[in-house]
């Protein structure tokens, strides 16, 4: 049987953004060891690599004890498998997000229904917050410095120096 007390919080994190930490933070609080999936998905183009993207999340999240931070190339539901994963974690915004995740969840359990989804509502102070929203800000040179952390929006600053567009 899986082992309920580990869980999974997969995404692009493209880059990380305040509302992705919180809801990793509060997953992280309600499991005994949370694996944060980055996708390593070839046909979506991110600014960020993975390699990138997994080294932001790990320095952020270097205080929390039972996080792994790992990449992954294949379908989610594969890596439950290989994992002994019962529980997908899912964060939700609004109600637009939910119809997507909603899907999603069911598209998965027909793949592999001993994992189970779960949705996180987002926090109310992050409930705007969306990775792409805030790459465009960046890349105008907006004030995004509530938006993500510190190390985030210093990798997006040079991001834009170096690269100019995503
Ligand atoms: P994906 O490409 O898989 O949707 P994301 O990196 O955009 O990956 O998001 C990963 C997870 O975090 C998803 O469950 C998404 O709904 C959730 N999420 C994204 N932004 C927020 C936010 N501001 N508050 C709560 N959850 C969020």
């Amino acid at each position: 049987m899986n082992d309920v007390r580990t869980a999974m919080l997969p995404g692009t994190f493209d880059p990380p953004t305040n509302g992705h930490i919180n809801i990793i933070r509060r997953a992280a609080g309600l499991y005994g060891k949370l694996y944060v999936v980055v996708a390593d998905n070839i046909y979506k183009k991110c600014l960020f690599s993975v390699d990138e993207r997994l080294g932001m999340l790990r320095e952020i999240l270097s205080d929390i004890g039972n996080i792994e931070v790992v990449s992954w190339q294949g379908l989610v539901v594969d890596f439950a498998r290989e994992h002994s994963v019962s529980v997908m974690l899912r964060g939700v915004r609004a109600l637009a997000d939910f119809s997507y995740e909603f899907e999603l969840a069911m598209t998965n359990r027909q793949i592999y229904p001993e994992l189970e989804t779960l949705f996180i509502p987002t926090d109310p102070n992050y409930f705007i917050l969306r990775s792409s929203a805030i790459k465009e800000l960046a890349m105008f040179g907006a004030d995004i410095t509530k938006m993500v952390p510190p190390l985030v929006a210093q990798r997006l600053s040079q991001k834009y120096k170096t690269e100019g567009e995503c």
